[in-house]
């Protein structure tokens, strides 16, 4: 574990601006979300309210476990486990975790698992909280 304090209370920091900003978007996410072509192409069946509420749904699941990570990521920071990739043990790269501070898998693991995944599931993400969740 190289991280020292003064990186781990930054990442702290960002991880409680996050929180806020999230639950304010809680409040706020019926009126500004768009939904793209893409997303509507398979839904076609469902009514109007009916897609609009199964992307309200789809878009709260998504911020309820991105906030999630956020709270695992803080009690890793206390733990001391923060930065370590779960996988291997190994630090995750710093610049890796600037843009991805949730992430708990190194790259060379990360990589492993990507391409065991279905990338159907992240092929589907609503484009504007992909924009606002980039983080996740
Ligand atoms: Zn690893």
């Amino acid at each position: 574990m190289s991280m020292n304090q003064f990186a781990l209370d930054k990442f702290k920091r960002r991880f409680d601006e996050i929180k806020k900003t999230l639950a304010v978007s809680f409040g706020t996410a019926s009126a500004d979300f768009q939904v793209s072509a893409d997303d509507l192409a398979d839904e076609t069946d469902l009514c109007s309210s009916e897609l609009a509420s199964s992307m309200m749904m789809r878009l709260r699941n998504r911020e309820a476990l991105y906030v999630r990570k956020i709270n695992e990521a803080i009690g890793r920071i206390q733990e001391g486990t923060f930065g370590e990739c779960e996988e291997c043990g190994d630090d995750i790269d710093l610049k890796r975790l600037e843009a991805r501070p949730t992430t708990t898998l190194c790259i060379s693991c990360k990589e492993d698992q990507e391409r065991l995944e279905d990338v159907h599931i992240d092929g589907r993400k609503p484009k504007s909280l992909g924009n606002r969740l980039k983080l996740a």
